[in-house]
């Protein structure tokens, strides 16, 4: 078969030193992701990967799976010959008369040095042959070099020439893990799904805290809608974990204890603290929200420093500028969007304030906490919480249960040193 997929990056591009890291993780990104389908390893030859393909209708699927490949720039499913313009030009005549468009460009990039033509001569010698071709098949097609309905795309390697008319974009980005960790927040809604996502996209290995209440008898569960969004993120970077934090005795406390309208903003802390814990078992170093500022209440710029003063990790909001159009399009793309929109009981609906503060200080937000036992309520959360370990394998993902070892070990050291985790009862809020 003279089927050659190509890939092509484009950020490694700007690494100087650190370029040949990068590069060894893509190509180990890509032999994961392809590594149950029938290709050949990839090939580095300048300054882009090219698989074989074994058979030609597992080409759809190796597209799809690279699409979810970190660092990559563009993929296309391009036919080999030889780079010599007496083979060349018949092939490219031959796929753009399947293609039989109203008008056409060429674009060629030749990186053999001792190529005959430059670019610009190779691209006028198929230009003239693919017109001549196609109008002797009665088409009365021109040249468009802007914006034209099909683009026949050259590239000229030592020995052979890759032709093609279509590319598949790429995820772009870093390679995926190539970054540190961090924890995101991921609470079931567009947001953070999507921060996460683009966080990824950097080369962060995320690992997912969710902080569940009860279900409602109207609305089901937050859980499983947690558990859906990382399985589909999975696969981006191969593996990951989901804490499941239960959070209704902490939201029950901080009701109790403190006015309403910073109840949110109190809920915020609480769940970023825990998240510090996770983050200090998980070795990250730092953690993602999906906050977009001024989208809502609690997350104006003045409650955003409210909330994270004192805080002692760095907090990713890569969404804070973004808007809800451009947010959704991302879930639309990623394949979050269709899990995020089922109904689900978020533990954060439940004792909404009438009216939430907008402007809130530090000062009045460490007051509002100063009757809560915070370290008891944190050994609270984590005591409960359970792990989920998903894994990206011959094209599906599998989760099993996690043994959270450096978890349990931290609970226990925070149970040795302050006793176990005695909260005052509530009245049933
Ligand atoms: P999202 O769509 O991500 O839920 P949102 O616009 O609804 O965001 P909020 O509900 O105010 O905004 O939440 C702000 C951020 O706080 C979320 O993006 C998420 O990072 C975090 N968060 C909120 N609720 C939870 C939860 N139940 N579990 C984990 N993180 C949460
Ligand atoms: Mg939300």
């Amino acid at each position: 078969m003279d089927r050659v997929l190509v890939l092509h990056y484009h950020e490694i591009w700007l690494k100087g030193g650190n370029k040949n890291y990068f590069l060894s993780r893509l190509i180990a990104a890509v032999k994961r992701a392809l590594a149950d389908l029938p290709v050949s390893a990839p090939q580095f030859i300048c300054e882009r990967l090219l698989i074989a393909p074994h058979e030609e209708a597992a080409i759809p699927t190796i597209l799809e799976r690279l699409r979810r490949v970190f660092g990559l720039a563009y993929v296309a499913s391009a036919r080999e010959v030889p780079s010599a313009l007496a083979q060349l030009a018949p092939l490219a005549c031959e796929m753009m008369a399947e293609k039989n468009p109203a008008n056409f460009a060429v674009r060629a990039k030749i990186a053999d040095p001792d190529y005959a033509l430059n670019s610009m001569e190779l691209e006028r010698a198929l230009g003239r042959a693919v017109l001549d071709h196609l109008r002797a098949r009665g088409s009365d097609v021109r040249v468009k070099l802007n914006d034209p309905q099909v683009t026949c795309r050259v590239e000229v390697l030592p020995g052979k020439a890759l032709v093609y008319t279509d590319r598949v974009e790429g995820s772009g980005g870093l390679p995926a893990v190539t970054g540190g960790r961090l924890v995101a927040l991921l609470s079931g809604g567009f947001d953070s799904a999507v921060a996460a996502y683009k966080m990824m996209r950097r080369g962060a290995h995320v690992s997912f805290a969710h902080f569940f209440g009860p279900p409602s008898p109207a609305r089901g569960s937050s859980k499983p809608i947690a558990e859906e969004i990382v399985r589909v993120l999975t696969p981006y970077q191969f593996t990951s974990r989901l804490y499941l934090v239960p959070f209704d005795l902490v939201q029950r406390q901080i009701v109790a204890a403190t006015h309403e309208s910073y109840r949110v903003l109190l809920y915020r802390r609480m769940m970023a603290r825990l998240a510090r814990e996770l983050a200090r078992a998980e070795r990250a170093l730092g953690i993602i929200t999906g906050d977009s500022v001024s989208q809502v209440a609690s997350q104006t710029l003045h409650n955003l420093a409210a909330t994270d003063r004192g805080f002692d990790l760095p907090v990713y909001r890569p969404l804070a500028g973004d808007d809800k159009s451009e947010i959704l399009r991302l879930a639309r793309q990623i394949g979050t969007y269709k899990i995020s929109c089922e109904p689900f009981e978020d533990c954060c609906p439940r004792f909404m304030p009438r009216s939430p503060a907008i402007f809130a200080h530090p000062e009045e937000l460490d007051r509002a906490e100063v009757g809560l036992d915070i370290e008891a309520l944190v050994t609270l959360g984590l005591e409960g919480t359970a792990a989920l370990d998903f894994r990206f394998e011959n094209g599906q993902v599998v989760a099993r249960e996690a043994v959270a070892r450096r978890l349990q070990k931290l609970v226990a050291r925070r149970k040795n040193a302050t006793g176990p985790p005695t909260v005052a009862p509530t009245s049933g809020a």
